[in-house]
Protein backbone atom coordinates (compact mmCIF):
# COMPACT_ATOMS: atom_id res chain seq x y z
CA UNK A 1 0.00 0.00 0.00
CA UNK A 2 2.98 2.51 1.09
CA UNK A 3 4.68 1.48 -2.11
CA UNK A 4 2.01 2.12 -4.13
CA UNK A 5 1.11 5.56 -2.68
CA UNK A 6 4.89 6.23 -3.03
CA UNK A 7 4.48 5.46 -6.81
CA UNK A 8 0.78 7.48 -7.17
CA UNK A 9 2.85 10.21 -5.22
CA UNK A 10 5.28 10.45 -7.36
CA UNK A 11 3.02 10.27 -10.71
CA UNK A 12 1.11 12.96 -8.96
CA UNK A 13 4.73 14.73 -8.16
CA UNK A 14 5.79 14.52 -11.96
CA UNK A 15 2.30 15.59 -13.26
CA UNK A 16 2.87 18.44 -11.27
CA UNK A 17 6.22 18.76 -12.14
CA UNK A 18 4.91 19.14 -15.62
CA UNK A 19 1.77 21.01 -15.19
CA UNK A 20 4.06 23.30 -13.60
CA UNK A 21 6.79 23.56 -16.39
CA UNK A 22 3.62 24.15 -18.98
CA UNK A 23 2.66 26.87 -16.44
CA UNK A 24 5.40 29.02 -16.01
CA UNK A 25 7.64 28.32 -18.67
CA UNK A 26 7.52 28.62 -22.55
CA UNK A 27 8.49 25.50 -23.28
CA UNK A 28 5.47 24.16 -25.05
CA UNK A 29 5.16 27.71 -26.38
CA UNK A 30 9.07 27.28 -26.94
CA UNK A 31 7.88 24.79 -29.89
CA UNK A 32 5.54 26.62 -30.85
CA UNK A 33 7.01 30.05 -31.10
CA UNK A 34 9.76 28.22 -32.94
CA UNK A 35 6.78 27.10 -35.56
CA UNK A 36 5.65 30.87 -35.37
CA UNK A 37 9.00 32.23 -36.03
CA UNK A 38 9.48 29.68 -39.32
CA UNK A 39 5.55 30.62 -40.33
CA UNK A 40 6.23 34.43 -39.57
CA UNK A 41 9.75 33.93 -41.79
CA UNK A 42 7.79 31.93 -44.88
CA UNK A 43 4.99 34.67 -44.53
CA UNK A 44 7.41 37.71 -44.45
CA UNK A 45 9.25 35.60 -47.67
CA UNK A 46 6.00 35.35 -49.41
CA UNK A 47 5.03 38.48 -49.09
CA UNK A 48 8.20 40.70 -49.80
CA UNK A 49 8.25 37.94 -52.96
CA UNK A 50 5.42 39.42 -53.52
CA UNK A 51 6.18 43.06 -52.90
CA UNK A 52 9.33 43.03 -55.08
CA UNK A 53 7.38 41.48 -58.37
CA UNK A 54 4.59 44.23 -57.73
CA UNK A 55 7.44 47.01 -57.84
CA UNK A 56 9.28 45.28 -61.01
CA UNK A 57 5.81 45.30 -62.98
CA UNK A 58 4.71 48.88 -61.38
CA UNK A 59 3.31 51.76 -63.99
CA UNK A 60 1.98 53.51 -61.16
CA UNK A 61 3.61 56.69 -62.30
CA UNK A 62 5.19 57.80 -65.13
CA UNK A 63 8.56 57.34 -63.95
CA UNK A 64 8.32 53.36 -64.79
CA UNK A 65 8.05 54.74 -68.74
CA UNK A 66 11.80 56.02 -68.33
CA UNK A 67 13.52 53.60 -66.23
CA UNK A 68 15.77 50.72 -67.33
CA UNK A 69 15.34 48.38 -64.29
CA UNK A 70 13.04 49.24 -61.30
CA UNK A 71 15.30 49.24 -57.49
CA UNK A 72 13.74 47.94 -55.07
CA UNK A 73 16.35 47.73 -52.70
CA UNK A 74 18.79 45.27 -51.44
CA UNK A 75 20.30 43.78 -48.14
CA UNK A 76 19.01 41.83 -45.11
CA UNK A 77 14.97 42.16 -44.69
CA UNK A 78 15.86 40.65 -41.09
CA UNK A 79 18.15 43.62 -40.39
CA UNK A 80 17.16 46.22 -37.78
CA UNK A 81 19.19 48.66 -39.56
CA UNK A 82 17.70 50.65 -42.75
CA UNK A 83 18.99 53.22 -44.88
CA UNK A 84 16.74 54.98 -47.32
CA UNK A 85 17.85 57.41 -50.26
CA UNK A 86 16.08 59.56 -52.71
CA UNK A 87 15.58 57.78 -56.21
CA UNK A 88 18.32 55.65 -58.51
CA UNK A 89 20.72 57.20 -60.07
CA UNK A 90 22.16 55.86 -63.65
CA UNK A 91 24.47 52.81 -62.81
CA UNK A 92 20.92 51.88 -60.19
CA UNK A 93 19.06 52.01 -62.76
CA UNK A 94 21.52 49.54 -65.14
CA UNK A 95 21.99 47.20 -62.89
CA UNK A 96 18.68 47.70 -60.58
CA UNK A 97 20.46 47.72 -57.54
CA UNK A 98 20.33 50.71 -55.00
CA UNK A 99 23.49 52.79 -54.09
CA UNK A 100 26.11 51.53 -56.62
CA UNK A 101 27.72 54.27 -58.23
CA UNK A 102 30.03 56.56 -56.65
CA UNK A 103 27.96 57.61 -53.93
CA UNK A 104 27.07 53.82 -53.23
CA UNK A 105 30.71 53.03 -53.32
CA UNK A 106 31.00 56.02 -50.28
CA UNK A 107 27.76 54.57 -48.41
CA UNK A 108 29.55 51.14 -48.26
CA UNK A 109 33.01 52.74 -46.91
CA UNK A 110 30.28 54.67 -44.35
CA UNK A 111 28.68 51.48 -43.51
CA UNK A 112 32.14 50.18 -42.56
CA UNK A 113 33.45 52.89 -41.06
CA UNK A 114 30.81 51.91 -38.19
CA UNK A 115 31.71 48.69 -38.18
CA UNK A 116 29.27 47.13 -40.57
CA UNK A 117 28.72 45.31 -43.79
CA UNK A 118 26.50 46.20 -46.68
CA UNK A 119 24.95 43.03 -46.47
CA UNK A 120 23.85 43.68 -42.28
CA UNK A 121 21.62 46.31 -43.56
CA UNK A 122 18.71 47.21 -45.82
CA UNK A 123 19.21 49.89 -48.69
CA UNK A 124 16.40 51.21 -50.18
CA UNK A 125 15.34 54.72 -51.69
CA UNK A 126 12.08 56.51 -51.42
CA UNK A 127 10.96 55.86 -55.46
CA UNK A 128 11.69 52.86 -57.15
CA UNK A 129 12.82 54.59 -60.50
CA UNK A 130 14.98 56.84 -62.00
CA UNK A 131 13.75 60.09 -62.62
CA UNK A 132 15.17 61.03 -65.86
CA UNK A 133 18.24 63.21 -65.96
CA UNK A 134 18.73 62.09 -61.96
CA UNK A 135 16.06 65.32 -61.36
CA UNK A 136 13.87 65.02 -57.93
CA UNK A 137 11.03 62.67 -58.34
CA UNK A 138 7.97 65.22 -57.95
CA UNK A 139 5.65 64.81 -55.43
CA UNK A 140 2.56 62.51 -57.37
CA UNK A 141 5.90 60.19 -57.89
CA UNK A 142 6.21 60.04 -54.26
CA UNK A 143 2.85 59.81 -53.62
CA UNK A 144 2.07 56.83 -55.72
CA UNK A 145 5.86 55.15 -55.29
CA UNK A 146 5.98 55.44 -51.09
CA UNK A 147 3.40 52.78 -50.14
CA UNK A 148 5.97 50.91 -51.48
CA UNK A 149 8.01 51.80 -48.62
CA UNK A 150 5.80 51.81 -46.25
CA UNK A 151 5.16 47.74 -47.01
CA UNK A 152 9.03 47.03 -46.98
CA UNK A 153 8.81 48.79 -43.28
CA UNK A 154 6.20 46.82 -42.27
CA UNK A 155 7.96 43.75 -43.33
CA UNK A 156 11.36 44.82 -41.91
CA UNK A 157 10.50 46.37 -38.83
CA UNK A 158 13.71 48.08 -38.79
CA UNK A 159 14.70 49.68 -35.37
CA UNK A 160 16.74 52.36 -36.82
CA UNK A 161 16.39 54.12 -40.02
CA UNK A 162 19.23 56.49 -41.74
CA UNK A 163 17.52 58.99 -43.76
CA UNK A 164 20.40 60.02 -46.75
CA UNK A 165 19.45 63.65 -47.77
CA UNK A 166 16.40 66.31 -47.82
CA UNK A 167 14.15 64.14 -49.65
CA UNK A 168 13.83 61.02 -47.97
CA UNK A 169 14.15 63.23 -44.52
CA UNK A 170 11.67 65.05 -45.47
CA UNK A 171 9.38 61.99 -47.20
CA UNK A 172 9.81 59.91 -43.36
CA UNK A 173 9.61 62.75 -40.94
CA UNK A 174 5.81 63.50 -43.04
CA UNK A 175 5.41 59.40 -42.68
CA UNK A 176 5.70 60.35 -38.78
CA UNK A 177 3.80 63.37 -38.44
CA UNK A 178 6.80 65.16 -37.89
CA UNK A 179 7.80 68.67 -39.49
CA UNK A 180 11.05 68.90 -41.17
CA UNK A 181 13.08 72.19 -41.46
CA UNK A 182 16.24 71.71 -43.14
CA UNK A 183 19.15 69.50 -43.50
CA UNK A 184 21.50 72.40 -42.27
CA UNK A 185 19.56 72.36 -39.31
CA UNK A 186 18.55 68.64 -38.73
CA UNK A 187 21.27 66.52 -39.44
CA UNK A 188 23.14 64.63 -37.56
CA UNK A 189 19.62 64.58 -35.16
CA UNK A 190 18.49 61.50 -33.93
CA UNK A 191 14.34 61.02 -33.02
CA UNK A 192 12.24 58.65 -31.94
CA UNK A 193 9.61 58.35 -34.94
CA UNK A 194 6.39 55.80 -35.26
CA UNK A 195 5.73 54.62 -38.50
CA UNK A 196 2.72 52.07 -39.14
CA UNK A 197 2.97 51.33 -35.33
CA UNK A 198 6.21 50.65 -35.56
CA UNK A 199 8.80 52.87 -33.25
CA UNK A 200 11.81 53.99 -34.87
CA UNK A 201 15.22 55.79 -34.69
CA UNK A 202 15.52 58.03 -37.32
CA UNK A 203 18.63 59.83 -37.74
CA UNK A 204 18.89 62.50 -40.44
CA UNK A 205 22.01 63.11 -42.70
CA UNK A 206 22.95 64.19 -46.03
CA UNK A 207 23.29 62.06 -48.76
CA UNK A 208 26.43 60.86 -50.39
CA UNK A 209 26.02 61.83 -53.57
CA UNK A 210 26.09 65.83 -52.34
CA UNK A 211 28.69 65.44 -50.36
CA UNK A 212 31.08 63.36 -52.97
CA UNK A 213 32.03 66.95 -54.79
CA UNK A 214 31.56 68.94 -51.47
CA UNK A 215 34.64 68.40 -49.35
CA UNK A 216 32.97 70.43 -46.24
CA UNK A 217 29.79 68.60 -46.88
CA UNK A 218 31.86 64.73 -46.71
CA UNK A 219 33.25 65.77 -43.54
CA UNK A 220 30.20 66.34 -41.79
CA UNK A 221 28.63 63.48 -43.01
CA UNK A 222 31.58 61.15 -41.97
CA UNK A 223 31.16 63.02 -38.74
CA UNK A 224 27.07 62.29 -38.77
CA UNK A 225 28.34 58.64 -39.52
CA UNK A 226 30.88 58.34 -36.70
CA UNK A 227 28.66 60.32 -34.17
CA UNK A 228 25.32 60.29 -34.51
CA UNK A 229 24.59 57.01 -36.70
CA UNK A 230 27.45 55.23 -34.76
CA UNK A 231 25.35 56.29 -31.49
CA UNK A 232 22.03 55.09 -32.58
CA UNK A 233 22.95 51.60 -34.21
CA UNK A 234 25.24 51.00 -31.31
CA UNK A 235 21.62 51.37 -28.48
CA UNK A 236 20.04 49.32 -30.94
CA UNK A 237 22.13 46.62 -31.55
CA UNK A 238 22.77 46.53 -27.21
CA UNK A 239 18.96 46.93 -27.01
CA UNK A 240 18.75 43.45 -29.15
CA UNK A 241 21.77 41.64 -27.35
CA UNK A 242 19.44 42.67 -24.24
CA UNK A 243 17.11 40.95 -25.70
CA UNK A 244 18.46 37.84 -27.00
CA UNK A 245 20.34 36.98 -23.60
CA UNK A 246 16.88 37.53 -22.10
CA UNK A 247 15.66 34.91 -24.27
CA UNK A 248 18.37 32.58 -24.13
CA UNK A 249 18.94 32.83 -19.93
CA UNK A 250 14.93 31.44 -20.06
CA UNK A 251 15.57 28.97 -22.41
CA UNK A 252 18.71 27.29 -20.68
CA UNK A 253 16.34 27.52 -17.10
CA UNK A 254 14.08 25.81 -18.87
CA UNK A 255 16.05 22.98 -19.94
CA UNK A 256 18.00 22.95 -16.27
CA UNK A 257 14.41 22.44 -14.97
CA UNK A 258 14.08 19.61 -16.82
CA UNK A 259 17.48 17.99 -16.18
S1 LIG B 1 8.63 55.03 -59.16
FE1 LIG B 1 7.43 53.66 -57.89
S2 LIG B 1 5.29 54.14 -58.37
FE2 LIG B 1 6.55 54.98 -60.02
S3 LIG B 1 6.60 53.36 -61.56
FE3 LIG B 1 8.41 53.10 -60.29
S4 LIG B 1 7.81 51.63 -58.73
FE4 LIG B 1 5.92 52.42 -59.65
Amino acid sequence: MNARLGILSSIVELLNLNLLIILISPIENWEYYGKCVIKLNEDIQLEWSKLVKEIMNCRKCPLHKYRKNPVPGEGSITSPIMFVGEAPGSKEDETGRPFVGAAGKFLTELIEMIGLKRSDVFITNIVKCRPPGNRDPLPEEVNACLPYLIRQIKLIKPKVIIALGRHAARTLYSLAGLKWSSMTRMHGRIRDIEIEDIRIKIVTTYHPAAALYNPRLKDTLIKDFKESVAKAVEEVLESQTIENSKTKSTQRSILDYLK
